[in-house]
């Protein structure tokens, strides 16, 4: 089975990547396709430029078997909505083939605002990493989803195509890419928060090193 992962990979850290590899595990995942976006729909404009996160994300994956960096939302322009990348990749794999879109517990809670949500469940089931300080909504068109489409064993993912939700307990970092841009600005070290050639290549460039806006 074979697993999308978006992000802005502002930079990339360790609150992506050891998640990242636990999900891998736990479904025994063939391949992650780890997706920077071109223009994230859902905030401000990246802080470094799409050459420099595609730099660190090629920095960060290297050498980890089975995590691939898929460019298409780079190549596309534009937003990049998920469900435009969703359908591309369906478009080569078929219809038939199981495939998954990662997502951290906090971008799931704002699911229903995501362009064409509910085509997302209809392209790829929804593997949903827990993130430190988010929580499921209670109510609410997600909250219903939950209700109607959670897999309650792993095992369902490869029985159909999409369609399902599954929640995977992973180790909780909390890290996030806004918190390694602040600790930059204010001139801090950012050490054991994303891996060390990201840190070197972040540190040679003078990246992050102004307040954001
Ligand atoms: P920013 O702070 O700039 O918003 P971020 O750290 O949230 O960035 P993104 O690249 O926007 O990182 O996130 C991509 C995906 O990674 C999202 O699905 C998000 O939920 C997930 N994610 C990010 N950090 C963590 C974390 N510490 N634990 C679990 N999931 C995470």
């Amino acid at each position: 089975m074979i697993a999308l992962f978006g992000g802005t990979f502002d930079p990339v850290h360790y609150g992506h990547l050891r998640p990242l590899l636990e999900v891998k595990q736990a479904l025994a995942l063939n391949q992650v396709r780890l997706i920077p976006a071109f223009i994230p729909p859902h905030r401000d404009t990246p802080g470094a430029e799409v050459t420099h996160r595609l730099a660190m994300l090629r920095l960060g994956v290297a050498q980890v078997p089975g995590f691939v960096i898929d460019e298409r939302e780079l190549r596309r322009g534009g937003r990049s909505y998920s469900v435009d990348t969703l359908q591309s990749l369906r478009d080569e794999i078929g219809a038939a083939t199981p495939l998954c879109l990662i997502m951290g517990l906090d971008a799931f809670a704002g699911l229903a605002s995501w362009h064409e949500w509910q085509r997302l469940t209809e392209l790829a089931h929804l593997v949903i990493a827990q993130r430190p300080g988010a929580e499921l909504p209670g109510s609410g068109p997600v909250a219903e989803l939950m209700a109607t489409a959670r897999a309650r064993h792993a095992a369902e993912l490869q029985q159909q195509p999409a369609g399902k939700l599954w929640f995977q307990e992973v180790t909780q970092l909390e890290i996030s890419a806004t918190a390694i841009r602040a600790e930059r600005a204010r001139g801090g070290d950012i050490r054991f928060l994303v891996p060390d050639s990201v840190r070197q290549y972040i540190e040679t460039r003078g990246l992050y090193q102004h307040q954001e806006g």
